[in-house]
């Protein structure tokens, strides 16, 4: 049963009612609605991995907690080196193809384990019940959207402190649940998931144990409102322009919850605010680790594009400085991905049974390939030409009158069509100069935490003092 195929997702949609709006207006049928077109279609195509000849020994893993064969990427819980390796391998593969793998297993493993700290720390009893939240969406093939990320207001102040926080927080304790409001933001998918997953953003006092909160919850709860930013490409079925965004990627969302009431049996963590900071810590580590392996897929997607256009443009990859480029790419993605797999090997094991990577090489990894991407983007404008931010549409192509004008004009190299030309060149457009562009960008250096937190983490973890300890003995320096 966990292994739905996309049409099993699709008819799932159906029997959940949230209350969504995009643009302004109020969504009735999110299976049917054209704005959710390619977020629908993107979740599908994650489904249908474990049904794909091609990826399915790596897409499909059996499952200790559930004791069923369930997707790896949407609800594992990692727990070996085999596990990391397998998911960054199948994450740069998937992300290379349509920038995002859904990695929703990083979110549930991080959870997993900041759960277990609190009921060792705390003799509580809330880990059975993420066992069980977990048990269920495994058996069910339910998705889970991730609502870590609170508002947080004036970034200096916490939540207690601020003048009118929206960081989500417990606002009624009852005998049989509790009582949250507040929002979180940046819910990527959340209208097209079965439930949130909330949990805290940042390290907490005393003072914000209101705000140490965590919980599962359908999307389809009284009180749960969600605002969609529509995706990046066309709502409308294209055949030329938008290759990939017209196909995939997915509307964000601002999840509201409006006195959202959870019953004690989806509650995770209820004022334990000295735990808070392990979620973010954990996360830090686990995320990034796929988040090398995710970048390199866009990096080796940059670098194929280039090479193709390059090639259609009649100059091929023998000249040298086009050859040195699409190199920097590769050699950029190889970076990052040889952190992915390299920070597995120096880990941890978790008491929870969560295997985490080495922090200081995934960070480093990420720290890398994100300083990059920029130069990705414009090598493949230089590469392509100007006629990526500067061509005719599809439309105009498409337009008996001028289509003749286009064909002349865009020829290329004599191996390829006009047509084909139009393609590879609208692909790099997609890429390099759209709406995706941004989404990209967005996905390279917020999504996993800002920059400046990759060397937070490495300052915090790395030995400089045993370093420094080294150069003093080399120059004779008493220690
Ligand atoms: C495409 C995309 C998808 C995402 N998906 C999800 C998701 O599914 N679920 C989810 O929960 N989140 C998601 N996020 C949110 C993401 O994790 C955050 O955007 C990221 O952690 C940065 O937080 P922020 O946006 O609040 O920026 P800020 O934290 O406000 O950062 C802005 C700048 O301020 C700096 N800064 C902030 N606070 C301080 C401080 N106290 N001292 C010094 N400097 C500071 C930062 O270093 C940075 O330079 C997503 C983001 C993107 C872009």
């Amino acid at each position: 049963m966990a292994l739905l195929r996309g049409n099993d997702y699709i008819e799932s949609l159906k029997r959940i009612n949230p209350e969504v709006y995009i643009r302004g207006k109020k969504v009735e049928k999110i299976y049917e609605h054209p704005m959710f077109r390619q977020t629908i279609n993107h979740i599908s195509a994650g489904y249908e991995l474990a049904h794909d000849p091609l990826y399915k020994e790596q897409a499909v893993v059996f499952s200790e907690i559930s004791n069923e064969e369930i997707p790896r990427l949407q609800m594992h819980i990692q727990k070996t080196k085999d596990d990391l390796i397998k998911k960054a391998i199948l994450t740069r593969e998937i992300s290379s193809q349509r920038i995002c793998s859904g990695c929703m297993s990083n979110m549930l493993s991080v959870t997993y384990a900041m759960i277990h700290d609190i009921d060792s720390m705390h003799g509580t009893d809330y880990f059975p019940r993420f066992e069980n939240f977990i048990k269920r969406i495994q058996k069910n093939g339910e998705l889970i959207a991730w609502g870590m990320m609170d508002p947080k207001g004036d970034r200096k102040l916490p939540p207690s402190k601020q003048p009118e926080s929206t960081d989500l927080k417990i606002v009624a304790r009852k005998k049989d649940g509790i009582v949250v409001n507040g929002v979180k933001l940046h819910t990527t998918f959340a209208p097209c998931a079965h439930h949130v997953v909330a949990v805290p953003c940042r390290a907490l006092s005393e003072d914000d144990k209101d705000f140490a909160v965590s919980f599962a919850v359908p999307i389809d709860t009284p009180g749960i409102k969600m605002i969609a930013r529509p995706s990046p490409g066309p709502s409308h079925e294209v055949s030329i322009e938008s290759p990939l965004s017209s196909k995939f990627l997915g509307v964000e969302a601002m999840t509201i919850f409006d006195n959202v009431f959870i019953p004690e049996e989806n509650i995770f963590m209820c004022g334990q605010w000295d735990i808070a900071a392990n979620l973010p810590f954990y996360f830090a580590s686990l995320h990034r680790q796929s988040k090398c392996a995710c970048s390199a897929g866009h990096a080796d997607l940059f670098a194929g594009t280039a090479a193709l256009c390059a090639e259609v443009n009649g100059l091929g990859t023998e000249v040298s400085h086009i050859r040195n480029k699409i190199t920097d790419m590769i050699m950029s993605a190889e970076t990052a991905f040889g952190c992915s797999l390299g920070s597995v090997e120096t880990g941890f094991t978790h008491p929870s049974g969560v295997y985490f990577p080495n922090a200081v090489i995934a960070n480093s990894g990420l720290n890398s390939i994100r300083s990059s991407i920029g130069t990705h983007i414009s090598h493949l404008h230089d590469i392509a030409g100007g006629l990526i931010a500067t061509m005719p549409t599809e439309a105009d192509y498409n337009n008996p009158k001028l289509k003749k004008y286009i064909e002349s004009a865009l020829k290329g190299s004599s191996k390829y069509t006009t047509e084909e030309r139009f393609r590879a060149l609208n692909l790099a457009q997609d890429l390099a100069a759209s709406r995706l562009t941004g989404t990209i960008l967005g996905f390279t250096i917020n999504a996993a935490g800002s920059p400046e937190t990759n060397r937070v983490v490495v300052n915090r973890l790395y030995d400089l003092k045993k370093r420094v300890d080294i150069s003093k003995q080399i120059a004779s320096i008493e220690i």
